[in-house]
């Protein structure tokens, strides 16, 4: 080891940055996450450190600079972003016996500063002595996944239940304490949201001697994304990882599901449109019965799980026998598809307001009811529209809005094999043949503010420039 890694003392120590552009104020925004008194040395501050100087969160000094300007600092940081005037003031740095960082320029450096995983008071420092800062990064990823972002809050809550614990406990009582602590169902309820519970739990184990056992389970519901597994939230990601048993989607990717613990069970519970061979009620009864178990249960939907999901009825099922359940959210098919348009979904002045629909009702006919949401200056995004193809041209003709309302198709949104198609209401059902359109597809109809029925025409691409999108 060439370095060694140390936690430092700030509270109240003084931190100075010299530097007044955007490399000092990375480090700011890095002190800034410890209790230092930062003094920043500058002739003038970008506005990021001008306003932050405003607040009272850093101290200015933007006269010449001298050795005495470096004495009693904790820390140093040079980030002039000018390698000669760098290394002058390391000079003056090292001159006044200070610890000193110099931004890129790591022969200059007493300390480097490490790849940070924050869950302050747990903190990860990732350093490879600079031969290979990708490598410490693509490490970090790896522990923001495994580590959720509630985890500091536990060992905080753990720390101010220190003295309790040794009151009552013995040395090795306390050990398996804080082992089932970190490793059991409380760390697994505090990561969902539920703290007092969490809490209750750790307390009643310390007042007992007895580590408990969550006697219910629980149920996350789960949005997968539109497919891709990189488009699953790290919350998700957390909950399949820590799932007894998954209830999964027909639209969930492979991939996803291999983000969970090799030894979770998968049930695939998917229906078809129209042919439904899990009906909602036995869905709901399953993931009853698993958390009555006391399973940790997930429930992955594709995309999110409160869009076109049914999660309202498996939720009212969950509350009706009195089991707790967590919603996890998921990136949406019209966000999705939207991106891959290379456009937005709303745009100030063109397109103010959004409506999410469906292609097919509650009674598997088609539903139309979007139709009177359509006015200028709003874009519908209608979900599991395909089938319906020709029913939506139609009504579209029928209310002679088929000049001015643009139609994108994204099939398969943010996946390998997806398709991109752009028409009209009276090419609608021909460009979906043609272009081989299949489900999951998205329909987005726009009419733009500035197009009136009578002023028909527009060549304007509707979501953005198509140019940019991924094909
Ligand atoms: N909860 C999901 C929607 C489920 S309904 C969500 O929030 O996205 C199923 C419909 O979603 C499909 O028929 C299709 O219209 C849409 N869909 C899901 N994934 C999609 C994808 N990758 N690309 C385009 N549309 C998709």
């Amino acid at each position: 080891m060439k370095t060694f890694p140390m936690f430092l003392q700030m509270q109240g120590r003084r931190v100075v940055i010299a530097g007044g552009g955007e490399q000092a104020a990375q480090k700011c925004r890095l002190i800034l996450k410890t209790e230092a008194e930062i003094t920043v040395l500058a002739p003038s501050l970008e506005p990021e450190l001008a306003d932050l100087h405003k607040q009272g969160k850093l101290n200015w000094q933007a006269g010449p600079i001298c050795a005495a300007d470096f004495s009693n600092a904790a820390l140093v940081f040079i980030a002039t972003g000018c390698p000669a005037t760098d290394a002058s003031l390391h000079s003056l740095a090292k001159t006044a016996g200070a610890t000193v960082n110099v931004v890129d320029q790591p022969q200059l450096c007493d300390a480097l500063t490490p790849s940070i995983v924050d869950r302050s008071p747990v903190v990860v420092a990732i350093g490879t002595e600079g031969t290979a800062p990708v490598l410490a990064r693509q490490i970090k990823t790896r522990l923001e996944e495994a580590l959720e972002p509630r985890l500091g809050d536990l060992a905080a809550l753990a720390g101010r239940l220190r003295d309790r614990a040794a009151m009552r406990l013995g040395p090795r009582a306390r050990r398996d304490l804080w082992r089932w602590v970190f490793a059991g169902p409380a760390r697994e309820a505090h990561a969902r949201g539920s703290e007092r519970q969490a809490a209750q739990m750790i307390k009643q184990a310390i007042d007992t001697g007895e580590i408990g056992t969550d006697q219910q389970g629980a149920v996350a519901l789960v949005g997968a994304g539109p497919g891709s597994k990189d488009l699953i939230t790290l919350r998700g990601v957390q909950r399949l990882q820590e799932a007894d048993i998954i209830f999964y989607d027909r639209l969930i990717d492979p991939e996803i599901l291999d983000l969970a613990r090799r030894d979770a069970e998968r049930v695939y519970v998917g229906k078809a449109p129209g042919c439904h061979h899990w009906p909602q009620d036995k869905i709901s009864g399953v993931l009853v019965a698993a958390a009555r178990q006391g399973k940790r249960v997930v429930r992955l939907k594709c995309g999110d799980p409160g869009v076109f999901a049914r999660g309202s009825e498996e939720a009212d099922a969950l509350n009706a026998a009195g089991i707790e359940y967590e919603i996890v959210p998921g990136v949406t098919a019209a966000s999705a598809a939207s991106a891959s348009l290379g456009g937005f979904l709303t745009e100030r002045g063109t397109c103010d307001t959004l409506v999410l629909s469906t292609g097919y009702s509650e009674s598997q006919t088609a539903n139309l009811d979007w139709i009177n949401a359509l006015r200028p200056g709003t874009r519908v995004a209608i979900y599991m529209g395909v089938g319906s193809a020709a029913k939506i041209a139609d009504a579209l003709v029928a209310a002679g809005l088929e000049d001015v309302i643009s139609i994108d198709i994204v099939s398969r949104a943010q996946q390998k094999d997806q398709v991109i198609s752009r028409c009209d209401a009276s090419s609608l059902v021909e460009t979906i043949q043609s272009d081989a359109i299949l489900n999951p597809a998205i329909l987005f109809l726009t009419w733009p503010q500035n197009v009136t029925k009578a002023d028909a025409t527009t060549d304007k691409p509707l979501l953005g420039q198509l140019g940019g999108a991924t094909a």
